[in-house]
Formats: structure tokens, sequence, C-alpha cells
């Protein structure tokens, strides 16, 4: 039995599951602030873990399978940088830490760490039956971007590949959540659309922003924004799929068409002569924690051969 846990910048979901992903428990959601703002936020998890396994009849959990909005070393332990996961003072939580290994410490269960976005796109795989090339963008609070190739997904040399969301753009000037200045992120996030939200439209409800400003400039050029990184990845790998998602597409009124024809109108040439097949993500509120139920079982079966 696996713990798939999904850690976001606002909430963070978890439950028991088979091998297979298919959740044996009710998902629950905490605020991620539950444990981020703790004194000690891996002991805070780890008995709010503990609670939910108790209130399952504690039953034996072989494995504590993480997904978070960060760069994950390579052997799965250590996260790099969790830009959008900060306390209230705004510390980083997570940034540097062995986090397999200090939750496995309080849980006395083995614990992998996977960047989030590569457990969401194996989820969005197994539901949608994709195979061959693929690749996810997720804007959420962050831009999150994953590639799998025939069944393999893009790590690199350190596990950080991919990262393309904190890569610096000629003419941004934004100061990013990762320290670094115009990063993608500074213009096509969830944070940078509440930020326009508050600088141009602050009487609308964030989630009506797309419902009545949709043609208005600032988020016009939001979603031009939003189309570069799908389209420069869409031409690095001549994908089969490309899967558009996360919390910013999935607000009602987002230009989903709008967004696609902006992406086509970007890649290069001759792969969208024969673009990929867009797929939207499968919406599932438990993608994240299926999804790193899939990553476990991926690992292991990987370990075994
Ligand atoms: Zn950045």
């Amino acid at each position: 039995m696996i713990l798939g846990l999904d850690i976001g910048g606002t909430n963070t979901r978890f439950a028991l599951t088979d091998e297979n992903g298919s959740l044996l428990t009710a998902c629950r959601v905490i605020r991620s602030a539950a444990f981020a703002d703790a004194e000690k936020p891996f002991q805070k998890l780890a008995s709010i873990l503990k609670e939910y396994i108790a209130d399952a009849g504690s039953p034996p959990v072989e494995i504590i399978s993480a997904g978070v909005p960060a760069t994950v070393s390579k052997d799965f332990r250590t996260v790099f940088c969790a830009p959008n996961l900060k306390s209230a003072k705004g510390d980083p939580v997570f940034d540097g830490l062995p986090v397999a290994d200090l939750l496995s410490a309080e849980m006395g269960i083995p614990v992998l760490v996977n960047k989030d976005v590569n457990n969401l796109l194996a989820c969005d795989m197994v539901l949608n039956h994709l195979a061959s090339t693929v690749v996810g963008c997720y804007i959420g609070t962050g831009f999150g971007t994953s590639v799998c190739i025939d069944g393999r997904f893009v790590y690199g040399k350190n596990g950080f590949a991919m990262d393309v969301g904190h890569v610096s753009i000629l003419g941004q000037n934004g100061i990013c959540g990762c320290g670094k200045q115009g990063c993608v992120e500074t213009f096509a996030s969830g944070t940078a659309l509440n930020r326009l939200r508050r600088e141009y439209f602050p009487n609308i409800p964030g989630e009506e922003l797309f419902l009545h400003h949709s043609s208005d400039p600032p988020v016009s050029a939001f979603v031009e924004g939003c189309a570069q990184l799908p389209a420069f990845l869409i031409t690095c790998f001549d994908p089969d799929f490309v899967i558009l998602g996360g919390g910013v597409l999935e607000m009602p009124g987002f230009p989903r068409e709008r967004l696609k024809d902006l992406i086509l109108q970007y890649t290069g040439r001759a792969v969208a002569s024969d673009p990929p097949c867009f797929i939207e993500d499968t919406r599932c509120p438990e993608r994240g924690v299926i999804g790193a139920a899939c990553f476990a079982r991926s690992f292991y079966k990987e370990k075994l051969k």
C-alpha cells in the first residue's frame, strides 16, 4: 500500500492507494500552511499523516510517495528549490533539505520525493492512455513542465531538467520567487496573474477575471505570455501529445482555443506543420496523489530490473 502525497504551494492532498494508483481511502485536503508555518514542519506534516493512517485503521503502508512543487535531486531525496512553498514569513520550507530522509525519520516509512508535475504528467498519461513523446505544461501557482519520451521522464544529469519556468527572458525585469530576475514565471503563472488582477482589476474576484476581461490588453498579454514555453517545448521535442493544465487554465472563461492558436503560431514551422494532439489535463483533484503512486510503482519496477 502506498501513501500518495501531493504537496502544493497552497493545498496538500493525500490518500492511501494500491500500486496502480487506485484510491483506497478518501483523499484528504489540507492547507499547506498547516505544516509550512509550523515551527517544525516535518514533525507537523508527519503528525497529520500519522493521524490519517490511524483513522484508516492503521493499514501497513509500505511507502510514502510525495510530489513537491520543486526541483528534486535525481535520487528523489533532496529538494533543491521550492520557490512556491514558503512559510507565512516568506521563508523557504524545503529548500536544500533531504526532504525524503527527514519525513522518513518522522514516519518510520521509506519516502520518495518527485517533482510534482512529473507526477501530474504520469497520472494524465495513465488516465488518457498516452505514450510516445508527451509534453506536460501546467500553469498553477508557478509554471511547471515535464517531458516523457517512450515511458522515460527527462531528468537530466542532476534531476533538475525541465525547470524552464525559471529561465530569464530578455526584457523582463520582475523578481521571481526563486530570487532571479525576469523568469518566465514572473509573467506566466498564477502568481503573475494575481499581481495583474490586483493592479488592473482590483474589484474583480480572481475566478471571474477571464469571464469579463479575456480580451482586455493586460489579460491578452498574459495569455500570450503563457504560450511561449509550450511553443518552445513543442519545437524542442516534436511531441505526439501535449497536456495543457493547471489551476490557471482551469479558471472559468480561460481562452484555451486562443492559447492553442498562439502556441502553434510561436512554434517552429516544421513542427507546427504537423502539430501534436493537445489534451486537457484530467482535472481530477486527486491526480497528484494518483501520479505519486504511479511514480512509486515505476521507481521500484526500474530498481528490480
Ligand atoms: Zn524564477
